[in-house]
């Protein structure tokens, strides 16, 4: 593979940051209000615990009475206990409460978007990992940002009104921390922007070891991995990948540590030069008392870990800002395909003229797998879509649903363009079964409900399940209706044979009561005697409704009204099964290959 020349583009760090904020708002306007005001107030606390140093010590070092300084003791005392309780109820119950809340609404504007995009979007890998990162990370990263900004606020406040405390102590020592604050964010700053480059050069490798991480984690791929060839490859590119990665992290890491190394070696040098400084004025000029000196020990080592902290949590928020932006490329991406104002009406004629169609391919280019596809049916017809693998059948079925529109001529509906309906009036009038069905991890009933099950629809499920001749096995399943499919959620869940699978997709199709169905080879996985007897029921079914079956085993569709052939993107022949088998063309010759090859294998 070759090596990724991917240029990352440069994230809108603050206006993403703003947009967040907006969104949180939105959904949890009381989290945004807690976590300032938890940053404030919290960082008030560490000067508090500054001044009281100061008044403790005072108060020996000027000779009061034991009570005096027992009251100074108790009175903190109440004031730590009154604030933990607090820090201890606002994280422990509100805080990871309201960040529940917020994942759900994150999730649940992520999956809204996700149906929304262009099905051409999943051929593009780029926009596909992606989204796969973002709807992984969006909500860590987007309560890592909330979170990051609010401990930002909170060592803000706590420099800022520790510096003022300092200043009530001694001027010079105040402005000298002040100095080496400044000092050191500028430096952390700079460190940062070095930290955010590397990350960015090291953001096309993540990408793919993801993406290779993920070839090994999904059940999609597990019999492929192992049936295949592909291992030592992926391993070799995996390996590859990561000594890219190494030399990133050489080249980088090392400037990160130089620029670290002065940043603490400079903050040492004034913090000692602070100390020494504070020494001299308690004991050799007498100018400051006890107090003052502790203050002074105290508020070095509190600014040290202040600021360092504080660098981290920009370094965090930068980091988290990547995903971030990739959630928002996501939730940007506009659908090209617009849906019309009328409601689509009962199916009765659908019609394709000269309908061209390619998909995108290498470097910007496109495949043309259709063209010049002209013909109609009408209500009640059963019309089969035959042809070999790649012949374009799969990609006719993605139009007619309106998943893709054509680049070339126009498909009516009803007599007037697909794109005038609105999506959902349309795909409701269709009941489609693809040859990648997928069976959800939920209960039989809710596969075939195709969502919300409720007592109320058993007889209709139930009529379903005969149709697609699934009936008899659902009534030995152990929970019958309730049976939990898949192995996803629970591992008692019941995994139905790939042919079972079909036909609880085919239920699906059935459920919906369409006017029009249509089938995608929907009994490839089922073997001949299982394939007649669902054929048969799909006729009984049908009645007046339209059927478009489309397959390359001509034994399932020889009994359509009409049958079309199609050869690379082309309507080859056309015909009733008799029509086309006098014309001794391809289908004819498609047709006698096929009933030699299932002669001699029965
Ligand atoms: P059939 O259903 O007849 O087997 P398809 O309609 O699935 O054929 O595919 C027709 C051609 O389009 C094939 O060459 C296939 O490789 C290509 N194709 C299908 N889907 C995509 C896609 N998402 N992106 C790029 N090419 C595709």
């Amino acid at each position: 593979m070759k090596k990724s020349a991917e240029k990352s583009r440069k994230i809108p760090l603050w206006k993403n940051t703003r947009r967040l904020f907006a969104m949180v708002w939105k959904y949890t306007p009381s989290y945004v209000i807690c976590m300032v005001l938890e940053g404030v107030l919290w960082g008030i606390a560490n000067s508090l615990g500054i001044i009281y140093t100061q008044y403790l010590f005072d108060a020996i070092g000027n000779g009061e009475p034991f009570s005096q300084v027992a009251k100074i003791i108790v009175a903190y005392g109440i004031y730590l206990i009154f604030f933990n309780l607090l820090h201890t109820l606002y994280w422990n119950l509100y805080n990871s409460w309201i960040r529940k809340k917020l994942q759900t609404c994150l999730h649940e504007e992520l999956f809204r978007q996700a149906v929304r995009i262009d099905p051409e979007k999943y051929d593009d890998p780029e926009f596909y990992n992606d989204f796969v990162w973002a709807m992984d990370e969006a909500a860590p990263n987007v309560e890592g940002t909330v979170e990051a900004t609010g401990k930002i606020i909170n060592r803000i406040v706590a420099s800022l009104t520790l510096t003022a405390v300092l200043f009530g102590v001694d001027v010079w020592m105040a402005v000298l921390i002040f100095i080496l604050s400044a000092l050191r964010i500028v430096l952390s700053f700079w460190a940062n922007r070095v930290s955010l480059r590397y990350r960015e050069e090291m953001n096309p490798l993540w990408r793919k070891s993801d993406y290779i991480n993920r070839l090994f984690l999904l059940p999609d791929y597990a019999k492929d991995l192992r049936v295949s060839q592909v291992v030592p490859i992926l391993h070799k590119e995996f390996r590859e990948n990561s000594e890219q990665a190494e030399v990133l992290i050489r080249k980088h890491e090392r400037k990160i540590s130089v620029v670290w190394f002065m940043i603490n070696f400079l903050y040492a040098l004034g913090e000692c030069g602070l100390l020494i400084l504070m020494l001299y004025k308690a004991s050799v000029l007498k100018t400051i008392g006890l107090g003052s000196l502790a203050v002074a020990v105290n508020a070095c080592w509190k600014m040290v870990w202040l600021l360092r902290d504080f660098s981290d949590r920009i370094t965090k928020f930068h980091k988290h800002g990547i995903f971030v932006d990739k959630m928002f490329v996501f939730l940007d991406s506009v659908p090209t395909l617009r849906e019309g104002p009328e409601e689509a009406g009962a199916f009765e004629s659908l019609e394709f003229y000269d309908v061209s169609f390619s998909y995108p391919a290498k470097d910007g280019e496109r495949k043309e797998v259709l063209s010049g596809v002209s013909f109609s049916f009408r209500r009640g017809e059963k019309i089969a879509v035959v042809g070999y693998n790649g012949a374009g059948k799969t990609t006719l079925t993605k139009l007619i649903m309106r998943l893709y529109d054509p680049d070339g001529g126009q498909i009516l509906y009803n007599g007037r363009p697909l794109a005038d309906y609105t999506f959902d009036s349309l795909r409701n009038r269709m009941g489609a079964v693809f040859q990648d069905y997928r069976i959800f991890g939920a209960t039989l009933a809710e596969n075939v409900a195709g969502g919300v099950y409720h007592p109320s629809m058993e007889e209709s499920v139930r009529q379903a399940l005969r149709q697609s001749t699934f009936d008899e096995k659902a009534e030995v399943l152990k929970d019958g209706l309730d049976t939990l499919l898949t192995r996803e959620f629970d591992k008692n869940g019941t995994q139905l044979s790939g042919g079972e699978q079909q036909k609880v997709a085919l239920a699906r199709a059935f459920y919906r009561n369409s006017d029009l169905i249509i089938l995608d080879e929907p009994s490839s996985a089922l073997d001949p005697d299982a394939e007649y007897a669902l054929n048969r029921s799909v006729y009984d079914y049908a009645d007046a409704r339209t059927v478009v079956f489309i397959s390359h085993r001509l034994s399932t569709t020889r009994h359509a009204d009409r049958i079309y052939m199609f050869d690379s993107g082309k309507i080859a022949e056309q015909g009733t099964h008799e029509e086309l088998m006098a014309l001794d063309g391809k289908y004819a010759k498609m047709f006698r290959v096929q009933a030699e090859k299932y002669q001699r294998e029965s």
